[in-house]
């Protein structure tokens, strides 16, 4: 049995704003499953929902600052939770990375690095609890100088770093480093230093015993300028301790059979009835009533990485084909604006929902037909997989884990019964129209239709098995 600790920025059902609290909710519990000692450590944020009791575990002197720990437990797991508690970093309201306008919280650098440092407490056992694990599991920049800070310690913990996203690596000003009393043996540009900037990413990448991504595809591509974004050079060097570990969904809270987020629950023997739901999703955004018109739809982070322009190209020609179209999400401003536009002009084509919402997000998946996920780039990706457990054919791009989670509709899958959705390969208006076109002829024939939708709707996406892959990392540390 190992010791995990496991350290991350935001952990569903406590707070999430993307797929880093999927992850973190559901592959400590999956862990938990293989009978592993795993606790979590996350910042006590204003937003956090804590459901049950607080423990107050022990108050320590951390950069000179009193920061307490706190327990709670991940609901409806036995996993234990270690909130760091420092009000004047923490408690926040809202998003934990930016505030209400989407800037940056001006001290993230202190506010993360904070947590850092007590995290390295906590895994010396500084902090008297009698546990000290046996392996650290970081993710993210938000705890990248997690491994740096406990490369300096005798008798460390082994150390993981999970890439949950390249684009995003904590790099602040060089004289960030004095501010935050960084070690001097930490910086150079072998270690922190990125072109004469602090890179939190990097105390991950240079320091931690084995580095994983979250799809086999993209462990590849951050090893090229492309998607490495300067650090391919740091990731190639260090190939040998680097993998791809593709994110289980949680088959729970993602499952057509039991959700009760949606109109009408189905399985693959009883596909007909997801009918009832793609009628409530028309009715509940307002579309025209239709079982015929293919229903498309996306969720997702209004940002450049989701392709979000490669739809707003492409919807012109869309609309001009006999077909619906739902969007939920929230991001750049432009986008939401341009979106919000067609919205208006077209609205028996275009339903627009700016904003969060889970129980929406569940009518989607349930709802449409043919989801769409045209991203540039895509460490793993999750609507994917829920779109075919639900039944919903995804198009998406060949990147990342969208490449390696979905199987593209072609002649000899079709008839094998491997097909679930369809991939297209350039990043342009152009691929994604010709694919939706494939899409609609696909679509206009039932029996191979209910073929890709079976076949992803039977596919096993979930957590067991990506745990089992993290667990022999740790035993081969
Ligand atoms: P990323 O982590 O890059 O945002 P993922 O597909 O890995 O993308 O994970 C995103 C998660 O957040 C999914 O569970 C998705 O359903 C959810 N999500 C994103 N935007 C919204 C939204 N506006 N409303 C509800 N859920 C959302």
């Amino acid at each position: 049995m190992k010791k995990v600790l496991f350290v991350t920025s935001e952990a569903h059902p406590l707070i999430k704003t993307g797929g880093l609290a999927d992850v973190s909710g559901s592959l400590p519990k999956a862990l938990a499953e293989l009978s592993q000692d795993v606790r979590l450590i996350i910042p006590k944020y204003q937003a956090l929902k804590i459901s049950g009791e607080l423990r107050y575990v022990c108050s320590l002197r951390v950069d000179n600052k009193n920061v307490k720990i706190l327990e709670t437990r991940m609901p409806g797991s036995p996993v234990t939770v270690w909130l760091v508690d420092y009000p004047g970093y923490f408690n926040y309201p809202g998003n934990p990375y930016v505030d209400e306008l989407g800037e940056p919280w001006p001290n993230n650098a202190e506010r993360f690095a904070l947590f850092c440092r007590t995290v390295v407490e906590v895994a010396m056992d500084r902090v008297h609890q009698d546990w000290k694990p046996d392996v650290v599991h970081c993710n993210d920049w938000q705890s990248g100088l997690v491994p740096a800070l406990l490369s300096l310690e005798y008798d460390r913990p082994s150390t993981v770093f999970t890439i949950h996203n390249m684009a995003y690596q904590g790099l602040f000003p060089g004289t960030t480093a004095a501010t935050l009393n960084m070690p001097g043996q930490l910086m150079h540009p072998l270690g922190l230093e990125f072109h004469s900037m602090l890179s939190f990413i990097k105390g991950g990448l240079v320091y931690s015993d084995y580095i994983t991504t979250v799809s086999p595809t993209y462990a590849l591509e951050i090893q090229t300028p492309e998607f490495g974004y300067g650090l391919e050079g740091l990731l190639d060097h260090r190939k040998e301790f680097l993998g791809g570990i593709i994110n289980g969904i949680d088959l729970d809270q993602w499952n057509p059979k039991t959700d009760t987020l949606i109109s009408q629950n189905f399985t693959e023997s009883t596909l007909s009835k997801k009918q009832v739901n793609k009628s409530a999703l028309q009715k509940k955004m307002g579309l025209p009533v239709n079982g015929r018109i293919p229903l498309f739809g996306l969720i997702g982070r209004l940002v450049e990485q989701k392709g979000i322009d490669l739809i707003l190209d492409s919807l012109p020609e869309m609309l001009t084909m006999p077909l619906q179209f739902v969007l939920l999400g929230s991001g750049d401003k432009a986008y939401e604006k341009l979106l919000e536009a067609l919205a208006q002009s077209y609205p028996d084509k275009i339903a627009l929902n700016i904003g969060y919402n889970e129980e929406l997000a569940h009518s989607i998946e349930a709802g449409a037909d043919i989801f769409l996920m045209p991203s540039r780039f895509e460490p793993c990706g999750l609507n994917q997989m829920y779109s075919q457990r639900y039944g919903t054919i995804p198009i998406v791009r060949k990147t990342g884990g969208l490449a390696d989670t979905v199987v593209d509709a072609l002649p000899h899958t079709i008839a094998d019964n491997t097909a679930t959705g369809i991939i297209f390969n350039e990043a342009t208006a152009g691929s994604l129209l010709e694919s939706v076109k494939r899409a609609l002829l696909l679509y206009s024939n039932a029996e191979i239709w209910i073929k890709l939708q079976t076949a992803g709707m039977k596919k096993d996406f979930s957590w067991q098995q990506s745990a089992q892959r993290y667990l022999a990392v740790y035993n081969n540390l």
